[in-house]
C-alpha cells in the first residue's frame, strides 16, 4: 500500500512527458524481485532529441550480459552533450594507457551555461580569505552546490559505470518535479570510470571467460590486471602517485565539488558510508554530522520506496584519509560511499547472504556485532535477504535510486551545503590560529633534501600552502635555518597538512579500522619535520612557493669524486643513469679534508664527470672532489641483472614496487611462473626480488585455483581482446611455479643468486625449506596492528643495506610479516635489523600486543649455498608511501654482490 501511494506520486508527474515503455518493461523483467526498484527509476523519458543510452549503445544500461567499453561510453556522453544544452564533457588528462579522462556535468541550462561563474563561486567559498562574510553570503545565495559522483575506481565493480549514462540522460531529460528540482539546484559532475584502463581489461576478461558464469561456486578468477600497476589500492593512493588519481586532484583543486561520491560494488543490497567510528579528529566536526544526515535521508527513503537491505554502519570507518573520495573531505567538503551488492559483471545469478559473501567470506558486519549482513540492526531495519536471485538491473535500480536521493536532499539543502563548505573551509583557518598545533617546519639544511622535495611537492600536489623562510626561524621548538619550510596552519588546508603530518593516535584500541593506522609523512619519509606549538610561527616571514626543487652540487676538483650517501632515493637513479660508469663505493666512512664521505658514496674517476654532473644535478645529489684516492676498502656497484617475480593470482603489491622501481629508473625483467619453470634463472640473473603478495607461501607457490570444468585462462593479447597480455602473459594462469618453482628459486640461489623478499613473501624461503634455519610464524590472534609505523634497530650498521642510513633506530611500517626466527648460533651474523618491541616502540597508530615482535628478526641475510637470501619482515616498499624504506630494497639491489660486507 506505501508502495502504491508512492507510485502514484511520481508517476503522475511522469504522465505529462512521454515515456519509453520498452524500457520500463525489460527494467522490469531484469529486475529479480517486484521490491528491488523505485518509484524514480521505473520509468525512462524518451526524447526526439536527446540521444539514450540504447539509442547509442543498443542496450539499456543494466541489462543482462552487457558491459560496455570505455570508448563506448565517452561515444554517448559526447553525443548526449552534442545534443543537449543540458550536459558538458571536458578531458582532463590522459591515463597510462593513453585514454582520455573525462568530466561530464550535467545541469539546467542556466548552470550548463555559467560554468566558469560557478567555478568561481566555490573557488571563492573554498578560500575564505578571498571573500568577506558578506560576499560570502551573497555567494551562497546564489551558487548551487557540485555533486560529484565516481563510478569504475574498482574495475571488478562493473555497475555503477552503467548506471551513471542513464543517471545522466535522466537528469539532462525527465521533466518530473524531482529531477528539475535536481536541475536547477545542484550541478552534477561524473567521473563516468575512475579507472579506465581497468575497465576494458576487465570488459575484455568478462566476455572472454565471465560471460559463462552461472552462478556464485563457478566464478572465473578476475584478470591479472586492472590499470597498469594497482588494483583497489587506486583507492588507498594516499600521495597521488597514480596518474587516473592526478588527473581527479587537479580538477577537483579547480572546481571545488562540495561533495564527492564514490561508487562500489561488494555489500548487500546496499551500504551507504555514514562515517564510523573511528574518525579522524583532525577533519571538522560539522563532516560527522553531514555524513549521516545524508545516509539516513537514504536508507528512510528507499527503505519507504519497499527495497530491503538498505544500511549505512559497520563496514568502513572515517580513519584513515587515503581513500580516493576522501579528497573532498580532506578539502573541507564532504566525501560519500555506497557499496552496492554487484556480481562481477552483468550475469543473473543466484547468491547467498549469510556468511556466504563472495571467495567465502563474511559479507558485512565488519566492526558490528557479529549478527551477519541478514541480521536486523538499528542501522539494518529492514536487512537483505539471505538468499536471492541477483541481477545488474538490481544493482543499477539501487544505485541510481540511492544516488537520486542523495540529489533531492542535495536540491532541498543547496545553501545548507555551501555554508557548510564554507564553514568548514573558515574553521580549518581558525583552527591553525587557535591551536595547540599551529604549523610546521620542515627544516633546511638536512643531509638529505630529496626527500623533503618530494613531501614538499606531495603538500603542494595537494593545494597546500608551502612557504619557504626567507630568514632564520625562531620558535619553541627550536631555531631553523633561513630556507626552512613552513607549513602555517590557518590556510584552508590547514587541517590536511596536520593530517598528513602528525603522529597519529588511534582512539580507542578495542575498534578495528579498515585500513591503515598511520601514514606520517615525517616518519614515512624519516625526514625531519617538526610539529610547532608556538602561534609566532603563523608571523614567520615565507613567500609561499609553487614548488621546490633541489638542485644537486659538484664541487672542487680532482682525480676522483664522491657522491654523498645521506639515502637519498635517487642514488639508485644515478647508479643506473651512468651504468657503463665504474662506479665503487667506500664501505666505511672517511674524511677528505673537512669533509665527511658517508659509507656507501659512490666514488667516480673525474674521467667520468662530463657524463655524471647532469645526472647528479638534476637529481638533487652532493659530489665533492677528493683530495686523493681513497684508501678504505671499496667494492664495486654493478648493477645487476634484475627479476621481480610476480604470481598471476596476486599483482598489486609487486605493481607498487613495479611503480617505484619505474620511477626511479630501475630496469627489470618482470617475471611469472612460466620463466621460472624453464629453470636456468641463475644465467639470466643476478637477484630475484619477491615482492609481497599479500599471501603466505602457499598461495606464493600454488597461486590461482582452476576453476572446475573450464577451459584454461590464458591472458594473452588477441584482436578481439586488445588489452589482455599486458604486463605480461600466460596461456593459464592458473596453477603457480609449484614445487618444480620452488626447486628452481633453490638452485638460482646454490648457484650464487641473490633473491631478496619482502614482507609476508618471506614466509616463502622459510616455509619451503630454501632457507632451512630459518622458521617464520604467525602472530597470535589478539594481535592486531593495520600499518602502525614501529621503531626498527640497525645491528649491522655497516651492511651495504643500511648505507645511507646514519641513525641505528628507524621508524618502519609495520607490514604484517612472519615472524622470523634463526637459530641462536646464526643470529650474530644473520639477524640485520630487529624490532625492540613493546609499546614504547610504536611511533604513529596502532599495534595491539606489541611484545609478540619483541627482537623479531626485521631483516635478515641468509647465505644458502654460492648465493644469498635477503628475508624483509618489513615491506620496503609499501605503496608510494614509507619512502624512507626504500633505500634499503634499493641497496639490496645495487650492492647484491657485496652484501657481506661488514
Ligand atoms: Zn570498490
Amino acid at each position: 500500500m506505501r508502495r502504491l501511494l508512492c507510485l502514484l506520486t511520481f508517476a503522475s508527474f511522469a504522465f505529462s512527458q512521454q515515456m519509453d515503455p520498452d524500457f520500463a518493461r525489460s527494467v522490469k523483467e531484469w529486475t529479480t524481485r517486484p521490491e528491488f526498484i523505485s518509484p524514480l527509476v521505473d520509468h525512462l523519458p524518451k526524447s526526439s532529441t536527446v540521444p539514450s543510452p540504447k539509442d547509442i549503445l543498443g542496450y539499456y544500461p543494466g541489462a543482462p550480459k552487457k558491459l560496455t567499453y570505455y570508448a563506448d561510453m565517452l561515444k554517448y556522453y559526447h553525443a548526449l552533450a552534442a545534443k543537449s544544452p543540458r550536459v558538458k564533457v571536458i578531458d582532463i588528462g590522459k591515463t597510462d594507457e593513453g585514454r582520455e579522462c573525462v568530466i561530464v556535468y550535467v545541469g539546467s541550462e542556466e548552470s550548463i551555461r555559467n560554468l566558469e561563474t560557478e567555478r568561481q563561486y566555490l573557488a571563492d567559498l573554498a578560500d575564505p580569505r578571498k571573500v568577506s562574510e558578506a560576499q560570502a553570503r551573497e555567494i551562497i545565495a546564489k551558487a548551487k552546490p557540485i555533486y560529484h559522483i565516481m563510478g569504475g575506481l574498482h574495475s571488478a565493480e562493473t555497475g555503477p559505470s552503467e548506471m551513471l549514462m542513464e543517471l545522466a540522460y535522466r537528469l539532462a531529460t525527465e521533466d518530473t518535479p524531482l529531477i528539475q528540482k535536481i536541475r536547477d539546484n545542484v550541478i552534477v559532475t561524473i567521473t563516468p570510470v575512475a579507472e579506465p584502463d581497468g575497465r576494458d581489461r576487465y570488459v575484455d576478461w568478462y566476455y572472454k571467460y565471465k560471460i559463462n558464469d552461472t552462478g556464485e561456486d563457478n566464478e572465473a578468477p578476475g584478470p591479472p590486471y586492472w590499470g597498469k600497476y594497482i588494483f583497489h589500492d587506486n583507492n588507498r593512493d594516499i600521495n597521488y602517485s597514480q596518474k587516473t588519481t592526478q588527473r581527479l586532484l587537479g580538477w577537483y583543486l579547480q572546481w571545488h565539488p562540495p561533495i564527492m561520491h564514490e561508487l562500489h560494488e561488494s555489500e548487500p543490497f546496499m551500504y551507504t558510508f555514514s562515517g564510523q567510528a573511528p574518525q579522524n579528529p583532525t577533519l571538522d566536526p560539522i563532516l560527522y554530522g553531514e555524513l549521516p544526515w545524508f545516509s539516513n535521508f537514504e536508507m528512510e527513503q528507499m527503505t519507504k520506496y519497499g527495497m530491503p537491505g538498505v544500511w549505512t554502519h559497520a563496514f568502513v570507518d572515517m580513519w584513515s584519509p587515503g581513500y580516493l573520495g576522501f579528497m573532498s573531505s580532506n578539502h573541507n567538503g564532504m566525501l560519500r560511499m555506497y557499496e552496492t551488492f554487484g556480481n562481477g559483471g552483468a550475469n543473473t545469478m543466484h547468491r547467498h547472504i549469510d556468511g556466504g559473501g563472495r571467495g567465502g567470506a563474511p559479507a558485512g558486519g565488519r566492526g558490528g556485532r557479529g549478527g551477519g549482513p541478514t541480521a536486523r540492526e538499528w542501522y539494518r531495519p529492514l536487512p537483505p535477504y539471505r538468499e536471492t536471485d541477483w541481477s545488474q538491473r538490481d544493482n543499477t535500480n539501487y544505485e541510481e535510486t540511492g544516488v537520486l536521493t542523495a540529489l533531492q536532499l542535495t536540491s532541498a539543502f543547496p545553501q545548507i551545503i555551501l555554508e557548510n563548505f564554507y564553514q568548514k573551509s573558515k574553521n580549518s583557518i581558525e583552527d591553525g590560529k587557535k591551536g595547540p598545533v599551529h604549523g610546521y617546519v620542515i627544516p633546511a639544511g638536512q643531509p638529505d633534501m630529496t626527500r623533503v622535495e618530494q613531501i614538499v611537492s606531495i603538500l603542494r600536489l595537494q593545494g597546500i600552502e608551502v612557504g619557504h623562510s626567507t630568514g632564520e626561524v625562531q620558535l619553541k621548538e627550536g631555531t631553523y635555518p633561513a630556507g626552512s619550510f613552513i607549513i602555517k596552519r590557518d590556510q584552508p588546508y590547514g587541517r590536511l597538512a596536520k593530517i598528513l603530518l602528525e603522529k597519529q593516535v588511534f582512539p580507542d584500541p578495542s575498534l578495528t579500522t579498515y585500513d591503515d593506522t598511520a601514514w606520517t609523512m615525517g616518519l614515512m619519509s624519516e625526514a625531519n619535520v617538526v610539529e610547532s606549538k608556538d602561534a609566532a610561527i603563523l608571523d614567520v616571514p615565507a613567500p609561499l612557493i609553487d614548488k621546490y626543487e633541489v638542485h644537486g652540487t659538484v664541487t672542487g676538483t680532482g682525480a676522483y669524486y664522491a657522491v654523498l650517501d645521506h639515502g637519498s632515493n635517487n642514488m639508485v637513479t644515478l647508479r643506473y643513469r651512468i651504468k657503463d660508469v665504474a662506479v665503487r663505493a667506500n664501505e666505511q666512512e672517511f674524511k677528505s679534508g673537512d669533509q665527511e664521505i658517508p659509507a656507501g658514496s659512490f666514488i667516480i674517476p673525474a674521467s667520468a664527470m662530463d657524463q655524471a654532473r647532469p645526472a647528479i644535478e638534476s637529481l638533487g645529489l652532493t659530489a665533492v672532489a677528493l683530495n686523493a684516492a681513497p684508501t678504505v676498502a671499496m667494492h664495486d656497484v654493478k648493477p645487476p641483472r634484475l627479476a621481480v617475480y610476480s604470481t598471476w593470482g596476486s599483482t598489486q603489491e609487486v605493481g607498487w614496487v613495479r611503480y617505484a622501481f619505474d620511477h626511479y629508473e630501475i630496469p627489470y625483467d618482470l617475471i611469472f611462473k612460466e620463466r621460472v619453470k624453464q629453470g636456468n634463472l641463475r644465467d639470466s640473473y643476478d637477484v630475484i626480488v619477491v615482492p609481497n603478495q599479500g599471501r603466505g607461501a602457499k598461495g606464493l607457490v600454488y597461486d590461482v585455483e582452476a576453476p572446475k570444468n573450464r577451459p584454461p585462462l590464458a591472458y594473452e593479447e588477441s584482436d578481439e581482446f586488445k588489452s589482455l597480455g599486458m604486463y605480461g602473459s600466460s596461456p593459464d594462469i592458473t596453477g603457480g611455479m609449484g614445487l618444480e618453482g620452488v626447486v628452481e628459486f633453490r638452485k638460482f640461489v646454490q648457484a650464487g643468486g641473490v633473491m631478496v623478499t619482502l614482507g609476508t613473501a618471506s614466509s616463502f624461503p622459510a616455509e619451503f625449506g630454501i632457507t632451512r634455519d630459518v622458521d617464520a610464524s604467525r602472530t597470535s590472534p589478539q594481535f592486531y596492528a593495520p600499518g602502525p609505523i614501529v621503531e626498527a634497530e640497525i645491528l649491522h650498521t655497516s651492511n651495504p643495506i643500511f648505507y645511507g642510513y646514519s641513525e641505528k633506530t628507524v621508524p618502519v611500517r609495520w607490514a604484517n610479516g612472519p615472524l622470523l626466527q634463526v637459530p641462536q648460533k646464526d643470529r650474530e651474523q644473520e639477524v640485520l635489523m630487529r624490532f625492540p618491541g613493546g609499546d614504547s616502540s610504536v611511533l604513529s597508530g596502532l599495534m595491539r600486543g606489541a611484545n609478540e615482535i619483541r627482537n623479531r628478526p626485521a631483516v635478515l641475510d641468509v647465505p644458502v649455498g654460492n648465493g644469498t637470501v635477503v628475508l624483509f619482515a618489513t615491506n620496503p616498499c609499501y605503496r608510494w608511501q614509507n619512502f624512507g624504506e626504500f633505500g634499503m630494497l634499493f641497496n639490496s639491489v645495487m650492492h647484491y654482490d657485496d652484501l657481506k660486507a661488514r
